[in-house]
């Protein structure tokens, strides 16, 4: 009988400070991919796959948070094909079409960790503590709200833990209940909320420079939407 091709795995740090050990693909998952992405059109559903099987059978993909996730699939896309993504862009300035411009994956992804642990002050009676956007949570999110505006309403309201108010914390709520209360709120302290979520959350992100072959003119990249992009 022929041997077992024995896959090695490589351990990461994801973004919310979880260790994960990753390894490449194999033919097989590649193929189950290729006919997944041709009848899903949730493109997060090929990504949760494509982690489930190639990380370790102990990994509990819902305690992970969305930048856990992004991050990595980017690693096992490395880990699997190289550093090496082949992109093509339509200059801007001369109007050229660019063909097979390569992108440096690992200089491209950028990190940023979870800052949020503690309760944030909002205002003098107001208090967030926040926590990572879980995986399944965005799913959700994304397939039931279409417009940036309620997206990223949802993603805060997912991703508030604790609540301090006039001196005393709130956890536990549900997500009805912290509705109302952030809707209860002046606009003006939601936009305080927004910003300090923004400030704290954990991402994963593509921010790359891109130059025209033609012109040499350069153009910023810049991905958050990992899902809709590379898969
Ligand atoms: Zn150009």
């Amino acid at each position: 009988m022929l041997p077992k091709y024995q896959l090695k795995f490589k351990t990461f740090e994801l973004p919310s400070g979880k260790n994960i050990d990753l390894t490449r693909m194999t033919i097989k998952i590649k193929k189950e991919l290729l006919l997944l992405s041709e009848q899903e059109e949730n493109k997060l559903k090929i990504i949760e796959k494509l982690v489930k099987e190639c990380s370790n059978k102990d990994t509990s993909i819902n305690k992970l948070s969305l930048a856990d996730v992004f991050f990595a699939f980017f690693q096992i896309i490395i880990l699997s094909e190289g550093n090496e993504f082949e992109f093509k862009f339509k200059c801007l300035e001369c109007g050229k079409e660019n063909e097979e411009i390569k992108i440096n994956l690992t200089e491209a992804l950028k990190v940023k960790e979870f800052t949020g642990k503690n309760l944030q002050k909002i205002d003098e009676d107001l208090y967030i503590q926040f926590q990572p956007l879980n995986f399944y949570d965005y799913m959700k999110i994304k397939e039931k709200y279409s417009t940036i505006v309620e997206r990223k309403y949802y993603e805060l309201l997912y991703s508030i833990k604790a609540i301090k108010y006039e001196g005393k914390v709130f956890k536990d709520f549900s997500i009805k209940e912290i509705e109302e209360f952030i809707d209860s709120l002046p606009s003006d302290l939601y936009e305080l909320i927004l910003l300090k979520y923004e400030e704290v959350r954990d991402k994963v992100y593509i921010d790359y420079i891109l130059k025209c072959k033609f012109c040499n003119k350069e153009f910023k990249l810049y991905v958050e939407d990992i899902d809709d992009f590379f898969v």
